[in-house]
């Protein structure tokens, strides 16, 4: 035993995904892991980390020999609260209230508003390398597991609101019912208020705030409210652990009530919670889709490849608040990435497996120079990037690349990193000083074919000493007779990947 507990303490800090594995096998016996994220706007990345994080743990589960469910659930019976900034107003205005799964989409190419959201979503996942069995909130409340807890939640109304009262604080109206029907006549489902129910008929009667009155059946016919739905999701999908924003989990919050209705009234143990924190965009605050300041998981993956993006949320903890800058310190992080998977044997398991994602060995931000010397003609790169004495050994991987840094450079790279290659020596080259001119002529004799990019910055700092100059000096004068600026990309990668004829014609014309 002692030799045990020795053995596991001296052991390197468990990945978390695998800690909260363990915690689960040791805690429960059935492993259901639970994501939901309600469709009623873009999908943005802040959402993507709750379905990251439980896929990670569903790694760990399978890594422990354990046989895991993983799914998504989609609410697509919540209303349509307003008319968002992104809908027509003209044709939305008759819809605000009814189910997103039951309006029409945006675009009309969607079966519905939810489906509009959740199907661009659901391709985001599964080039994430991720694919969660999908549930939608429709469909589940059609089955014998719901009905049973809309009967026991309407059944236990008065112990409910109760809980409810004392956890929140606030009132509860005496009008108030666990179930929202979905009113016959105008087909909102927050209007209405239930007037009685018939557990051996499965059917709730309403009085709706249009007019009508009328009943509708426990099967499909409303849904539980999001307080009360959230654990009976629990209980009817045996959900044992499940990822879910911090707001959930303040003193009082949804996740508390969630428990206690949880315990005390479907009398099911609730899952092991798992809070996350939120991931920010550099430059636009907490990314939130009802005020419009988001990026979709789709737009990012256009500029980001999507290993990169998962090892962005997986390599820290979920309690820690993640910033995500798409501008220049993407190129770190994918810096980063690619160390991450040169030593990959001394990673964690599940950031080891990211690195098992398809490599091509070439830094990003020598493509994102390569692609800017060729003129953005990704069918050039190739010879290129051999002449740097790059292998291309997956082009269908090279050419996803590309189209990402092509993308990076179009949206979100900075000024400093975006160049393009002078036909003619630039005016600017007449401030050249004499040393400056001396320091290229002589730059150009010693240039020779072949020379790897880290040949050429050493030739470069010789050449820097010889002629006295510092490095800025030596490297403006590059970047001025070639790009017309006094900035440009590492100078040793850059000279090796250009036609060295030209460069040395170039560098003579001084
Ligand atoms: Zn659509
Ligand atoms: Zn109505």
């Amino acid at each position: 035993m002692s030799t045990m507990a020795t053995a596991t303490t001296s052991k390197v800090a468990q990945f978390w995904s695998d800690e909260l594995a363990a915690r689960l096998v040791r805690e429960r016996d059935r492993f259901v892991i639970s994501t939901g994220i309600t469709p009623s706007g873009e999908i943005h990345i802040g959402h993507l980390r709750e379905v990251v994080t439980a896929h990670a743990v569903w790694l760990s589960l399978k890594e422990l020999g354990q046989e895991a469910d993983f799914h998504y659930f989609a609410d697509s019976l919540d209303p349509l609260r307003k008319i968002y900034p992104f809908l027509d107003a003209k044709t939305y205005a008759e819809h605000v209230g009814k189910p997103i799964g039951k309006i029409p989409c945006p675009c009309g190419k969607h079966s519905s508003y939810a489906s509009h959201f959740v199907e661009p979503f659901l391709a985001s996942l599964k080039e994430l390398g991720m694919s969660p069995r999908v549930i939608y909130a429709d469909e589940a409340y059609r089955t014998d597991g719901f009905v049973e807890v809309i009967t026991i939640a309407l059944q236990q109304r008065q112990r409910i609101a109760e809980i409810l009262q004392k956890q929140t604080g606030k009132e509860i109206k005496a009008d108030w019912s666990p179930f929202n029907p979905i009113c016959n006549h105008c087909q909102r489902i927050s209007t209405a208020v239930v007037t009685g129910f018939d557990s051996d008929r499965k059917v709730v009667s309403y009085r709706c705030e249009c007019g009508d009155e009328g009943e509708v059946s426990m099967r499909g016919g409303g849904k539980l409210t999001w307080r009360v739905d959230w654990p009976a999701r629990w209980r009817v999908l045996g959900v044992t652990m499940e990822p879910f924003g911090k707001d959930h989990s303040t003193r009082g919050g949804s996740y508390d009530t969630g428990t206690l209705i949880s315990e005390q009234v479907f009398q099911y143990p609730p899952p092991l919670p798992m809070p996350y924190e939120w991931i920010s965009l550099k430059g636009m605050g907490d990314m939130s889709s009802s005020k419009g300041n988001v990026i979709s998981i789709h737009t990012i993956l256009q500029a980001v490849p999507p290993e990169v993006l998962r090892y962005f949320i997986l390599r820290s903890h979920p309690s820690k608040r993640l910033t995500f800058d798409p501008t220049l310190p993407l190129l770190n992080l994918i810096d980063e990435f690619d160390r991450s998977i040169k030593d990959a044997t001394d990673r964690p398991s599940h950031l080891a497996n990211i690195s098992n994602a398809p490599s091509i060995g070439i830094p990003f931000r020598h493509l994102v120079t390569i692609l800017q010397i060729v003129g953005m003609d990704e069918r050039k790169v190739g010879a290129r990037l051999q002449q740097a004495g790059y292998q291309v050994t997956d082009p269908e991987v090279l050419k996803r690349y590309l189209s990402c840094v092509k993308n990076w450079l179009e949206r979100y790279a900075p000024e400093e990193v975006k160049f393009s290659l002078q036909e003619k020596l630039p005016e600017v080259a007449d401030e050249l000083t004499v040393a400056q001119r001396q320091a290229l002529k002589r730059l150009a004799e010693r240039l020779q074919t072949g020379m790897t990019g880290d040949a050429i910055h050493k030739l470069v700092y010789s050449i820097r000493e010889e002629c006295e100059l510092s490095p800025q000096e030596i490297f403006a004068a590059i970047y001025m007779v070639l790009l017309g600026k006094r900035r440009g990309p590492r100078v040793g990668m850059f000279l090796s990947a250009l036609d060295r004829t030209w460069v040395q014609r170039r560098f003579r014309e001084v």
